[in-house]
């Protein structure tokens, strides 16, 4: 849609990767071209990350697990490096090995299965980050035993986004919101000139309604939350986020983490440490990776990290 009632021309545009629906909103866009190459980069993102595509990236890592180092695309080397140093900061909370235990799970199809514990602890066995090798030089990787795997599902859209952004600024944007499967990523502010108001999703409650929204500027937006995907047996409720330690759903006092920072990645990867590690164990990582925080327990009480006090309001029917 091109809009030109207005000086500027607002394009907005949506489509499908990732495995998710992605939405773009341009302000003052030069060229329909824009949003064509950022299409066009992450269609080419999906391809060198997804599990599900055996040309990919990450289909050769799992296919070479235990024999050989792999050649794989700049793109893929550069998001793995920092998976691992964020799995690295989280304690392993965020494994990016993780994948073995999120097949065993079913996670992405609809069900309520659960596995035997015997068949969790062999799969655990399988996770642990450190066995991911990265050689720079060569720009190959290697996972050192038969049946790893390593899982972007927690942060390729945030990678892609980051691009989109980055083609965005490239190409003379100044203010943009765009919507990757629940990454927010801003640039600018609202074309009013005042920042961009996020709403902050009850997780109780139909998509839509809010508990509070947040105001920002050039940052990023991301939340992560057992009501996503989720099914409730024998009382417990299992969900989308494995805590590496158990091997099974992270059982969290958390309801949905949001995560702020500059860097889209880094949010999307933090929700899923956080939810794991909770709001106290949380804010160590929080300072290392320059982020802010909004956790939302079960029973609906909000934390706010004190970076955000002031950005946040709460909804008035609260
Ligand atoms: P979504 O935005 O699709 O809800 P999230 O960013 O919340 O995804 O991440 C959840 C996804 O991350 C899971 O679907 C799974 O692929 C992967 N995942 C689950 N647990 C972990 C973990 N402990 N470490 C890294 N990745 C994980
Ligand atoms: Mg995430």
């Amino acid at each position: 849609m091109l809009n030109k009632t207005t000086e500027k021309a607002y394009i907005s545009k949506s489509f499908q990767a990732l495995g998710t629906s992605n939405r773009l909103n341009i302000y003052g866009c030069q060229s329909q071209k824009i949003p064509e190459l950022i299409i066009k980069r992450v269609l080419e993102i999906d391809d060198r990350m997804s599990a599900f595509k055996a040309e990919s990236d990450v289909s050769k890592l799992s296919q070479s697990a235990g024999h050989s180092f792999v050649t794989i695309h700049k793109d893929t080397f550069e998001l793995l490096y920092r998976a691992n140093e964020i799995s690295r900061l989280s304690g392993g909370a965020f494994d990016i090995t993780i994948r073995p235990l999120v097949e065993l799970w079913e996670i992405g199809k609809k069900g309520d299965f659960v596995p035997y514990s015997s068949e969790i602890s062999e799969r655990k066995k399988l996770v642990n980050y450190k066995d991911l090798l990265l050689d720079k030089k060569s720009c190959s990787a290697f996972l050192q035993n038969q049946r790893q795997a390593v899982d972007l599902g927690g942060i390729a859209k945030g990678y892609a986004a980051d691009e989109a952004k980055r083609i965005l600024a490239e190409n003379g944007v100044e203010n943009a919101i765009i919507n990757f499967g629940g990454n927010i990523v801003t640039l600018g502010t609202h074309p009013n000139g005042r920042p961009w108001e996020i709403g902050i999703q009850n997780p109780l409650a139909p998509t839509g309604v809010y508990l509070g929204s947040l105001s920002v500027v050039n940052q990023t937006v991301v939340t992560s939350g057992s009501n996503e995907q989720f099914f409730i047996k024998d009382g417990v409720r299992y969900h989308h986020i494995i805590d590496p330690r158990t091997g099974s759903p992270a059982q969290s006092d958390l309801l949905s983490v949001t995560a702020v920072c500059s860097s889209s990645v880094d949010a999307d990867a933090l929700t899923t440490a956080l939810f794991i590690l909770g709001p106290d164990e949380g804010l160590k990582l929080l300072k290392l990776l320059n982020a802010e925080a909004i956790f939302i327990t079960n029973d609906l009480k909000i934390f706010v990290t004190e970076g955000l006090i002031g950005a946040f309001k709460l909804a008035e029917n609260q």
